[in-house]
């Protein structure tokens, strides 16, 4: 993963260390010296993200970090505070996504990079989504799980945190973890220590939750046993998005840690909402709002792709095109309303009738398309007779809302299909070919009087 890198630092010699060892690991990188060239080239560059060094002429890191944290064309923007460890609590009230101390370790400043990149990358994914990043007002009614070398330290984190935070808060040992995802209750967020156990095996269950469907997108807080940075780094790696000191000795370490974890929920419901939110734009992208069908969007180059699959595994595809027979006089007679719950009423019959035998779309006004792999015509014939009855087999109920009463529709169906010729030809035009002859077998049809199924005749091998 690349992104660009804003480095502020007064000081040459770590803009140009920091700069040489970023730029080796191919990040786009740009470098301030001043606090007035960090506002302006954050706001203009929009880098993913800021680096705050400590020497910034004479401006406090952690006032510049809540400046750009408050302003709103920079708050989106993760801040890396580089700052002595008793301005951390200060530093992550300042809205900083993460703090180091100045002389830090190498392998750990890129860790932490990748890290913040990544969180943020997931965040950024949906376009046009921007919204304030996670602050520290409030208090946040968490799920935490906390997983430690022993029940004593677990009770002990609880009993130190419950005061700083009203969370819910689980002792689990790695098996019963393992177990409630297993019944798909994970929790928001999880505190490991990096030895259980055995040495490491923090690290493992770490590694273990993140694979799985339910905890995946967990929030995952790595207890490190002091001095051991090798072990921040490799937390980081696996997807952990803190560290923190395994014995919480001081108050300080206990406060700040409190709002480790808000900060971390807070981001993990911030991605949850944009996950929703994506998926909501995805089906409101590919389905029909009335019937909940496909629509021709999504319906055309599915079509498309299981040609394409037909024709390489030499096996048939076909095509059902249906419309509704005399629909116009529906809406003339009982009104439009009407008429639309006939055509959510007559997708649910298609759909229901062609399951999963293949994918149901409405393609245009009273126009259904099935698309069916691995199906010959006689056996797409079938079906179509199977769905023809469906949808003639009992009259429609009417809403009271639009007058009450029944109607009787028909519907008449052309296929074609397509993919064993042997031929090699442009999926595209293999799947706009068979869906004009199914549109074609479907107008024979009409003109024979309607409610009828018709079969596109064969296409012969070239
Ligand atoms: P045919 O048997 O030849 O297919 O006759 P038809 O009346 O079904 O066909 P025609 O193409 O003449 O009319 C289709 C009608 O479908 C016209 C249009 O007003 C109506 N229609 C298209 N979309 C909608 C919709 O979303 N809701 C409703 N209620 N009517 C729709
Ligand atoms: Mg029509
Ligand atoms: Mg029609």
């Amino acid at each position: 993963m690349t992104g660009r890198i804003l480095i502020a630092d007064g000081l040459a010699t770590n803009r140009i260390t920091l700069k040489v060892r970023l730029s080796a690991a191919c990040y786009d990188v740009l470098t301030a010296t001043s606090p007035q060239q960090v506002l302006v080239l954050a706001a203009q560059q929009q880098p993913d993200l800021v680096i705050l060094g400590s020497s910034l002429c004479g401006e406090d890191p952690v006032a510049l970090c809540r400046m750009l944290a408050q302003n709103p064309a920079t708050a989106q923007i993760p801040l890396l505070l580089q700052c002595e460890s008793n301005r951390l609590i200060d530093a992550l009230g300042a809205g900083a996504a993460a703090v180091l101390e100045p002389r830090v370790d190498e392998h750990l400043l890129l860790a932490r990079i990748r890290g913040l990149l990544r969180q943020n990358d997931m965040l950024a994914s949906v376009v046009g989504m921007a919204e304030a990043p996670a602050t520290f007002d409030g208090p946040i009614r968490g799920d935490v799980t906390l997983v430690a070398d022993t029940p004593g330290r677990a009770l002990g984190w609880k009993h130190l945190l419950s005061q700083h935070l009203p969370c819910r808060f689980t002792v689990n040992d790695a098996e019963q973890a393992l177990a409630a995802v297993a019944r798909e209750n994970a929790a928001e967020l999880y505190v490991i220590a990096t030895d259980l156990e055995h040495p490491g095996e923090g690290l493992r269950l770490l590694a273990e939750l993140r694979s799985r469907n339910a905890s995946r997108d967990s929030s995952f807080i790595i207890a490190v046993p002091e001095g051991r940075s090798d072990l921040v780094t490799i937390a980081l790696d696996l997807g952990a998005g803190e560290t923190i000191p395994v014995s919480l000795q001081s108050e300080t370490m206990v406060e700040a840690t409190a709002m480790l974890i808000k900060a971390q929920i807070r981001r993990k419901r911030l991605a949850d909402r944009r996950r929703a939110e994506a998926e909501r734009h995805r089906l409101w992208a590919m389905t029909d709002p009335l019937t909940g069908l496909y629509n021709r969007r999504y319906a055309l180059p599915r079509l498309t792709a299981i040609a394409q699959d037909a024709q390489d595994q030499g096996r048939a595809f076909s095509v059902l095109a249906m419309d509704l027979d005399r629909f116009k006089l529906i809406n003339d007679h009982f009104g439009h309303a009407a008429g639309d719950a006939v055509l959510v009423e007559v997708a649910t019959r298609i759909g229901r009738a062609v399951a999963d035998r293949g994918m149901t779309a409405r393609v245009g006004g009273e126009e259904f398309v099935a698309v069916l792999p691995m199906t010959d015509a006689d056996q797409a014939a079938q079906l179509a007779e199977i769905v023809r009855q469906e949808v003639m087999s009992r009259p429609i109920a009417l809403p009271m809302r639009v007058g009450g009463g029944e109607l009787a529709v028909t519907l008449s169906i052309g296929i074609a299909s397509g993919g064993v010729t042997g031929q090699r030809i442009d999926p595209a035009r293999l799947a706009e070919d068979a869906l004009d002859r199914a549109d074609h077998a479907m107008l024979a049809a009409k003109s024979l009087g309607r409610n009828r199924v018709m079969r596109a005749p064969a296409v012969q091998a070239a």
